[in-house]
């Protein structure tokens, strides 16, 4: 049997009045189970819409996705909607940046996590409450049989972060999405929600995507990471490969930017130049080639980042024509061309 994830060439296109934006661009990644993926990019980098084409929560009327997604050898693109319905919840589950948009204010947070546990598994009401109360249990919610009857504006906001993952996690699924799921939360509580999902994944041994714009963030958590820029995947390896050793201008630029990932916290942080592309008109070749410093570094000069896209190979690797020799100079040297 193959990978339990595995996406394909994805394709992610939106129409907008303004023209075709192509979202996703030519994808491809597999997870297994137990381990979790990071993936990695600025906002509009086509990482949050890779997950909803996989939880098939795009809207149909303005997406077309080709390509292929299998999980557990099963086809999710073009799979009916009451398919995909049955699949989230039971074997696939999300966990949003704001909890607030997954939890409803009108019913109890017992109830909320019940209810899905009871339509995905014919539990009687009794035993979904039981259900909840071990979840928030699990969760680290305090004095969890009273607090089930809390209405969503009686948490705190980490205490709302635990009870998603609670909803998120009730019915055991075998792939949890979780997208910025702790950006809106100050760093300690962060760190403690960051590790309660580790913790949960032991336990529960679920596939986690876990996406991100902070490096930070996967650097403790992921096994892997998947950097995305412009719709596309520009390097993936393990994660301790990529953040000791990056292999493209696009990793080693936002690691130089990151305060908390540097060996020497004080040295002055440089901030990656120019802003992302539009997805209506990416640019031909390269799509960092517009805020890339390396361009005339590369054999066959400038002009080939600017004409020809380079691949992302199979396993560890990076999309970018440098090569390997010429990169190691440039970053030794801070990125100025000896
Ligand atoms: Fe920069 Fe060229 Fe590499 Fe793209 S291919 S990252 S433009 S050096
Ligand atoms: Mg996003």
């Amino acid at each position: 049997s193959g990978p339990f994830l595995s996406v394909r060439d994805l394709h992610v296109r939106f129409s907008t009045e303004d023209g075709t934006v192509r979202a996703v661009d030519g994808l491809s990644f597999t997870l297994e189970r137990g381990r979790t993926l990071g993936i990695v990019g600025e906002s509009g980098s086509g990482k949050s819409v890779t997950n909803l084409a996989v939880l098939g929560l795009h809207d149909p009327r303005t997406t077309t996705i080709t390509g292929e997604i299998l999980l557990d050898g099963r086809e999710l693109t073009g799979a009916p909607e009451r398919t995909l319905e049955k699949l989230r919840g039971n074997k696939m589950a999300m966990i949003f940046q704001d909890p607030l948009t997954a939890l409803s204010p009108y019913y109890t947070i017992g109830r909320q996590i019940a209810e899905p546990y009871r339509k995905h598994t014919g539990a009687s009401k009794r035993e979904a409450r039981e259900r909840a109360v071990e979840m928030l249990e699990k969760v680290g919610i305090p004095r969890p049989r009273l607090r089930a009857d809390d209405y969503p504006h009686q948490f705190s906001g980490g205490m709302r972060q635990r009870a998603m993952i609670a909803m998120a996690l009730v019915c055991d699924p075998d792939l949890l999405i979780a997208d910025e799921p702790t950006t809106a939360l100050d760093v300690t509580v962060q760190a403690q929600i960051l590790d309660l999902l580790g913790e949960l994944q032991q336990e529960f041994g679920s596939a986690i995507i876990l996406i991100t714009h902070d490096l930070g963030v996967v650097a403790n958590t992921a096994d892997d990471i998947l950097v995305m820029y412009a719709g596309r995947a520009v390097e993936r390896g393990p994660v301790r490969e990529v953040l000791g050793a990056p292999r493209h201008p696009y990793t080693w630029g936002l690691l130089r930017s990151m305060p908390s990932l540097r060996s020497d916290p004080d040295a002055a942080l440089h901030p990656i130049p120019g802003t992302p592309p539009s997805l209506l008109a990416p640019p031909s070749g390269c799509p960092f080639h517009p805020r890339c410093a390396f361009p005339p570094e590369v054999p066959g000069g400038p002009e080939r980042c600017a004409r020809e896209r380079p691949e992302l190979p199979e396993g560890r690797g990076a999309a970018c024509h440098l090569t390997a020799e010429r990169k190691r100079e440039l970053w030794a040297a801070g990125g100025r061309p000896p």
